[in-house]
């Protein structure tokens, strides 16, 4: 992998790049950005190219620093992810313990910390320490969706490296032409996503998400038409898909926005379920008022269910406010 594999991000990589190519590379960078967009694959090709042998072209993809780090085994290449949500401190001593001994098979050793901001205060405060004079073969990249929970110590330490989501249209390209998915489905994707590359191909791969779909439109209709019994077994869908609740109350709060869109400028590129006219077209009867109630109950119910109230009791309430019932 190297980065002609990353989709968009080019004016990173023009950074690194020139940073190779002037010997302009800093000991620690910090990739901060959304997540979910591409961050620890361009980090993955960086690495590589640090710890290539190669000559002109690097990563060469022939030296054995390359053959290692594609293999997955490469003695100078490491990286700490959260155990159960957290750095904790042992893994920071056991990448400072590393730190200290010479490469084995390139001339660095490169160091990735995936969900930085996931460090507790222990660990952070030992990172610290490695970051403010590591020795000179050592490059230490720090990743994170929240860099405002690293310390500023800490950012104070590193070269700091913004990422943004990826234009739509890369998204939609790589999904039609490497995962099957039409165009209407890989824009749907797309847009959901709101640009996180990862979460788009995994979705993408992900066989029921559009037949997910289909149910909530489905739920939502019956909602709708004041139908309780439906209203009442659409509870089986939500305990089944629990584990995705924040999935499933995004596609329904996506569809009363294309709903209030629709009402207002009929069919429409700014809609995203674009594919789902009819259906639209059914609900527009629906007032405006009802609508943005949805919207606002829904929003609710996706806060609730993160500060743990009874999942069955969110969603009853949530269901029967829908169909006003
Ligand atoms: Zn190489």
């Amino acid at each position: 992998m190297d980065f002609k594999d990353i989709i968009g991000h080019e004016k990173v990589i023009e950074g690194l790049n020139k940073a190779i190519n002037n010997q302009t590379i800093s000991h620690s960078y910090l990739f901060e950005g959304e997540e979910s967009i591409g961050k620890k694959r361009l980090a993955y090709a960086f690495a590589k190219m640090l710890l290539c042998k190669g000559g002109k072209e690097i990563p060469c993809n022939s030296c054995s620093s390359c053959t290692k780090f594609d293999s997955g085994n490469h003695p100078d290449f490491f990286v700490i992810e959260p155990e159960n949500n957290i750095i904790r401190v042992h893994q920071v001593e056991s990448l400072i313990k590393e730190i200290t001994t010479s490469p084995y098979e390139s001339t660095r050793k490169v160091f990735i910390i995936d969900d930085s901001h996931k460090m507790n205060t222990e660990s952070k405060n030992t990172l610290l320490k490695t970051l403010e004079e590591p020795p000179h073969y050592v490059n230490i990249i720090l990743i994170s969706s929240s860099s405002n929970n690293l310390l500023p110590t800490i950012l104070s330490r590193v070269q700091s490296i913004k990422f943004y989501p990826i234009e739509y249209s890369k998204i939609i390209d790589l999904l039609v032409s490497d995962h099957n998915k039409s165009p209407e489905e890989a824009k749907f994707i797309a847009e959901f996503t709101k640009g996180a590359i990862g979460r788009s191909i995994k979705l993408s791969n992900d066989e029921g998400f559009f037949q997910r779909r289909d149910e909530i439109i489905k739920i939502i209709e019956a909602l709708i038409n004041g139908d309780k019994t439906k209203a009442l077994s659409a509870m089986d869908f939500f305990n089944e898909n629990k584990e995705i609740i924040d999935e499933i109350l995004d596609i329904f709060l996506l569809w009363f926005r294309d709903l209030l869109l629709f009402k207002e400028l009929g069919q429409s590129h700014l809609l995203i379920n674009k594919d789902k006219l009819e259906n639209l077209s059914f609900q527009s009867k629906v007032n405006y008022s009802r609508i943005n109630d949805i919207i606002v109950r829904v929003q609710e119910t996706k806060g609730n269910i993160r500060r743990n109230v009874n999942y069955q009791l969110a969603i009853e309430t949530m269901l029967l406010n829908i169909g006003g019932i």
